[in-house]
Order: structure tokens, then sequence, then C-alpha cells
């Protein structure tokens, strides 16, 4: 029996098959999960259309609009979902946004209007929706949000993003003491690096793959389906006593303090200014 029989939820965060919510989806699918999904919506139709060509192999048994920063667009999508399935038990949100400009400068010149929208969109997004897929939810279901080392650490070009994860990390910590009683856990998954749509908005990409792959412990990065099967632990029975944790899945890269095997593999070699340590 799979790990997702008789179990139904939403997916937030299909936008292509590179999308992480794309790998959580596939996993939960082939355990005998059945799911709904939101999109973005535009009156072309082409975010529909985009979505279908990942999640129409699926069986998917709902496909909705719901831009998360509009509460009647949240609303009307969990309506949705409760016509179609009543009670849910598991929720996946894996949507961040934030103004190119604003992650792209230094944080330190981050405007005012740019912070708004990226906690808006990165962080509140997830209360918002929770608290919808709460009020539908079986007691024992399971939430899921998506974050990133940015957020613990200073991880330079990730910028404004890393506060927004911060305070998406946090508000998994608080959510998870308010839902505790009900038995709903509520946990977010720290992805490495991995080139999908949202990753492009952030300047040097590249060189964080090149990173992760060179100083993580396992020498490489992560794959949606890896990041696809820990978030489908993290929402089923199998992790019944975990909630509140932000759970790495990044090759190990967030327990090294220093370059490790990357000295000898970029030919590092540690300089100190002279004097420095008289
Ligand atoms: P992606 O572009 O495939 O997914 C981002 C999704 O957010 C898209 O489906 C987009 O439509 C949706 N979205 C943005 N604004 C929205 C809004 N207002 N309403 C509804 N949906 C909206 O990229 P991804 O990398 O799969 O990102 C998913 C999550 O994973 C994000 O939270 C991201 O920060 C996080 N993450 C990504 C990485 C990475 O390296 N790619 C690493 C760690 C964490």
């Amino acid at each position: 029996m799979g790990l997702f029989e008789n179990k139904v939820g939403v997916i937030m965060g299909v936008a292509n098959d590179r999308s992480i919510a794309s790998g959580i989806a596939k996993f939960i699918h082939q355990e005998g999960g059945k799911i709904a999904y939101s999109h973005l919506p535009d009156e072309s139709g082409r975010m529909e259309k985009r979505i279908r060509r990942v999640v129409d192999d699926l069986d998917p048994k709902l496909v909705a609009p719901c831009d998360v920063n509009k509460d009647s667009d949240i609303a009307s999508f969990f309506l949705k979902v409760e016509e179609v399935f009543g009670k849910i038990d598991f929720f996946v949100h894996s949507v961040a946004f934030a103004p190119k400009e604003d992650i792209r400068c230094s944080t330190v010149d981050v405007s005012r209007e740019g912070f708004r929208v990226a906690l808006d969109s990165s962080c509140y997004s997830f209360i918002a929706t929770a608290r919808a897929a709460a009020k539908i939810m079986n007691d024992n279901g399971a939430i899921l949000t998506m974050s990133y080392f940015g957020g613990e650490k200073v991880c330079a070009g990730y910028n404004l993003m890393g506060v927004a994860k911060a305070a998406l990390e946090c508000s998994v910590r608080y959510l998870a003491y308010d839902l505790g009683p009900r038995g709903i856990r509520v946990n977010s998954v720290s992805a490495g690096p991995i080139k999908t749509l949202a990753a492009s908005a952030v300047g040097d990409f590249s060189q964080m793959l090149g990173l992760n792959a060179g100083i993580a412990p396992m020498g490489r990065t992560v794959t949606i389906e890896e990041v696809g099967r820990t978030s489908g632990f993290l929402l089923s029975d199998y992790s019944s006593g975990t909630t509140g944790e932000n759970v790495h899945v990044d090759c190990g890269y967030n327990i090294m303090g220093n370059l490790g095997r990357a000295f000898e593999r970029w030919n590092v070699e540690p300089t100190v200014t002279k004097g420095a340590l008289d």
C-alpha cells in the first residue's frame, strides 16, 4: 500500500516540470495520494496550460487559479477544494516571489514596497493559505512549505529573500504551536539550490549551485525528486512526531563550517594578512 493511500490534499506552486512542487506532486501521486492544484491566475490561460502539461498525467482532482496575495482568491480556491474533497489531509505551499530589483540589490538598499511584496508573497501567503487549509483539514494532517539556507545564514546574492525565508521558518514554528492541539503538523524543507523559474530571479545563481556542489559533503546538488521524497515523508504519517522543524535536503551543505574538500578541489590557499596573527 502506498504512503498516501486514502489521503487527499493540495499542492500550490507547480509552474513547470522543474518546479520543486512537481517533484513533491509526482511522489505523492506515485504513493496513491489524490491532489488538487492551484496556479497563478492569468486571462490568457497560459498558466493553466503550463501546469496542465505537468499534472495531467497525475490524475489531478482540481486545477484552479489562486493568487496567494489575494484573500478572496484563497477563499474561493479552498471552497472549490472543499467541494471536491470535503476534508483534506495535507497541504503544500511551494510559493515565493520578490521584485527582481529588490533581490538583486544589497539588502541595505531594499525599498519599502519591495520588502512588503516579498514578505507578503513569500511569508504571509503561507500563514493565510495554511489557515484556509487547516479549516478543512482532518485532525492529524500535515502542512509543508519550502525554505532555503539563506534564511539562516547570509548567502551572498540571496539578500531580501533570505529575510523572507527567516520569517517563513519562524512562522512554521508558531503555526506548529497553534495547530499542534489538533495533531496538525507544520514543517519546512530547506532545499539546496535547484535551477527553477523562481531561482532565475536570484543573482549569481549558478555560483550558488557550484558552491553547493563544491562544499557539500556529498559533492553535488539535490534534485526535485529528492526534495519530493523528503517532503512526502514530512507530509506522511511516518513523521507523526515531527513538527515545527526545518529539514535540510541539501547534500549536507548546511553542516559545513569551512570549505572542506573544496579547499583542494578549487586549489584555495587560505592566506592571512601579514601581522593579523601576531
Ligand atoms: P518555481 O518558479 O517553479 O515555483 C514558484 C511558484 O510560486 C510558481 O508556481 C509561481 O507561480 C508561484 N507563485 C509566485 N507568486 C505567486 C502568487 N502571488 N500566487 C500564487 N502562486 C505564486 O520555483 P521553485 O524553485 O520550485 O520554488 C518553490 C519554492 O521553493 C519557493 O518557496 C522557493 O523559494 C523555494 N526554494 C527554491 C530553491 C531553489 O533553488 N529553486 C531552494 C530552496 C527553496
